[in-house]
């Protein structure tokens, strides 16, 4: 029943997060200004913006004159929503509510608040090739701040932060910013603050694993070829937060497969 309430609140971070990163995009203010239909600019209400279910009612249109919205929408609200239960079962799945402590709260807030972080650079990366640092910054003095008060060690976590951003620096030196920008520095920096040392390896790890098989994906369809350029953000993104979540789980796997 609570897994519910988490999927529609996540729903509801996810439709607001749509927002920032439109707005973003248009340096606007997020904070004020009501939503507008980007075809008509007929004002949208309360029932046009209950996340998820006003896209499948109105089956994707504008309700005034039925221009289709783009399918981004549904797609990063239900991604949010995922991303939340998943935390939820994460943190609270194999213990009862007599653990529920201060730390613990705070833990799922972090997370929480990390994920959001972490869906709006999977999609701008996505869609418009760049990682903002007015995304970043934020995010990075969010996770140091949260988990140092969580018990992390600041050892760990600026090893991290030095061993993910320095990685890319140094791509960023040896290439002249040819196959990376700076961008990936300072996410490789945040990724170190997420996770500490020593799964910032993981997650890169696995952002290469993910962008590799990505990539073969996309050349056997033809779609790209080999010089057009990979948001590699959105891989980053997305390695963060499976190691944030099954780090130790999947690093457990991993070995299992060579010990017997
Ligand atoms: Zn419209």
């Amino acid at each position: 029943m609570i897994v519910a309430f988490v999927f529609i609140f996540g729903l509801f971070v996810g439709s607001f997060l749509n927002v920032v990163i439109f707005r973003l995009h248009r340096q606007e203010s997020f904070i004020r200004g009501s939503s507008k239909c980007l075809f008509c600019g007929h004002k949208l209400y309360p029932q046009d913006l209950v996340p998820f279910f006003s896209f499948l009612y109105l089956r994707g249109r504008c309700r005034y004159c039925r221009e289709r919205f783009s399918v981004q929408y549904p797609l990063v609200e239900l991604a949010t929503a995922l991303a939340f239960v998943l935390i939820f079962v994460r943190l609270f799945g194999d213990f009862s509510p007599e653990f529920l402590t201060p730390l613990v709260i705070l833990h799922l807030f972090n997370w929480w608040a990390l994920a959001a972080f972490l869906v709006i650079i999977f999609v701008y990366d996505l869609k418009y090739y760049l990682i903002l640092d007015s995304v970043v910054w934020p995010a990075i003095i969010l996770a140091l701040t949260a988990n140092l008060v969580l018990g992390m060690l600041v050892w760990s976590l600026f090893t991290a932060m030095l061993v993910g951003g320095g990685f890319f620096f140094l791509q960023f030196v040896i290439s002249q910013g040819r196959w990376i920008g700076g961008g990936d520095v300072r996410l490789g920096a945040l990724m170190g603050a997420i996770l500490g040392w020593p799964h910032i390896l993981t997650a890169l790890f696995i952002a290469y694993i993910l962008g590799s098989v990505f990539s073969i994906f996309l050349l056997a369809g033809r779609k790209k070829g080999l010089k057009d350029k990979l948001p590699f953000g959105t891989f980053l993104a997305l390695a963060t937060f499976l190691t944030m979540l099954y780090g130790q789980i999947l690093v457990d796997w991993y070995w299992s497969l060579f010990i017997f």
